[in-house]
């Protein structure tokens, strides 16, 4: 297949398609994987005369997910590749904070309301890992993010080096607006989908949308017969199976946009999603960098060890999971999140880089996780 290079400016952030016919990037530079069509050479193609044959489709949607790309493989790809692509603008209508009918906007203007099947177990699983993570998730932080000019409605101004540069807001605003951020005050039947919301709180699922929706089109895939795909949602990737070979997807994780990788993972059927400072940020007058990862706890951008030049990547089967822990363990910082890890090591793998350049690799992918750039410790349980 031929390789292509589509270089595109959307909200500052440099994006490649097709940079690789070997890898596939995590992280904010989205590519594809497995570019090369492998000559027919196996029994199984007799069952499926396209097993080898990617079908791609390429989603741009700079308003919400900047860029996305669907690779499936075989006879049923084309079928589902499209029902993927109706399901993501599904989402995004639902979730969409900036979409007034969503339905997170409806219910953050009227403070109550009944959640559609999606949104209940977004909110499931957004108060579960509030609890489980102490308070670290906690989608109640969206005022704080419009305070900050964080929310996918606000536009960067930005200077012509492509820095976005504006003032940080007031202690006192931060504190007036953390007051409100608690999602333990959310009141949730699961029964009947029902919520309400206390005075002036607001949700947001700006840190696990993307993942479900990776999840959501992985099993849509799965249930049209698909056995081989990549889902690339903006450098967040989720795994259908193997590559066409049966080989493991190689997911090359970005380094923090300096053009280089941590490393890569080799996965099979597996969500690879990652959480970075440097993907969203402004620079104030006095030089401090602010990013779009919120501490509930302080109401700041989190600083605990990953603050603007860090990273968190997260290697899970769900892919709703890896999104919700990769802020999660942002906000932590390097020695809660491992102490997290040790409670749950069956649940997910990480990959950590704290802005000073140390980094961490979970036991669980330890053969399948190799960097030339970079030397890495091993965390075992
Ligand atoms: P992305 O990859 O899209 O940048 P992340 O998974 O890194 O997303 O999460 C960042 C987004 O999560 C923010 O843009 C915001 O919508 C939301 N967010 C920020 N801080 C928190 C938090 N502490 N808990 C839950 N969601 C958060
Ligand atoms: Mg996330």
């Amino acid at each position: 297949m031929k390789r292509k290079i589509i270089a595109a400016v959307i909200a500052g952030l440099l994006l490649f398609t097709g940079c690789s016919a070997e890898y596939s990037v995590n992280g904010t530079a989205g590519g594809n994987a497995g570019d090369s069509a492998k000559p027919a050479d196996t029994t199984e193609k007799d069952a499926d005369p396209l097993a080898d044959r990617a079908f791609d489709r390429v989603i741009y949607d700079a308003m919400t997910v900047p860029y996305m790309s669907l690779r499936a493989y075989g006879q049923h790809a084309e079928d589902a590749l499209i029902a993927g692509e109706v399901e993501i603008r599904r989402l995004d209508d639902l979730l969409s904070t900036g979409k007034a009918d969503s339905d997170t906007a409806r219910i953050n203007a009227n403070g109550r309301g009944t959640l559609s099947r999606d949104t209940a177990y977004l909110t499931e699983v957004s108060l579960d890992l509030h609890d489980s993570t102490g308070g670290a998730f906690d989608i109640s932080v969206y005022p704080l993010m419009e305070l900050w000019g964080f929310t996918s409605q606000f536009e960067d101004e930005k200077d012509n080096t492509g820095t976005s540069r504006r003032e940080a807001p007031s202690d006192k605003e931060i504190a007036d607006t953390l007051s409100l951020v608690d999602a333990s005050k959310i009141e949730y039947d699961a029964e009947t989908g029902g919520i309400i919301l206390p005075d002036q709180m607001q949700i947001d699922f700006g840190g696990i949308a993307k993942g479900y929706t990776s999840q959501r089109i992985a099993d849509i895939f799965r249930s049209n017969g698909v056995t081989s795909a990549l889902i690339d949602l903006g450098g967040n990737i989720q795994t259908v199976g193997s590559k066409p070979d049966g080989s493991p997807w190689k997911v090359a994780l970005n380094d923090r946009n300096r053009g280089t990788f941590l490393g890569v993972v080799q996965v099979k059927d597996m969500a690879v999603i990652s959480s970075g400072g440097y993907e969203r940020n402004f620079t104030a007058s006095d030089g401090k960098v602010y990013h779009h990862i919120i501490d509930p706890a302080t109401g700041y951008p989190a600083d605990n060890g990953f603050s603007v030049d860090a990273s968190v990547s997260i290697i899970c089967s769900d892919g709703t999971m890896a999104d919700g822990l990769s802020t999660s363990l942002y906000v932590m910082g390097p020695e809660k999140a491992i102490e997290y890890w040790r409670a749950h090591s069956d649940e997910f793998d990480f990959v950590l880089m704290t802005d000073d350049d140390k980094m961490y690799v979970s036991e669980g992918i330890e053969d399948s996780f190799s960097s030339d750039t970079y030397k890495y410790e091993i965390v075992r349980k």
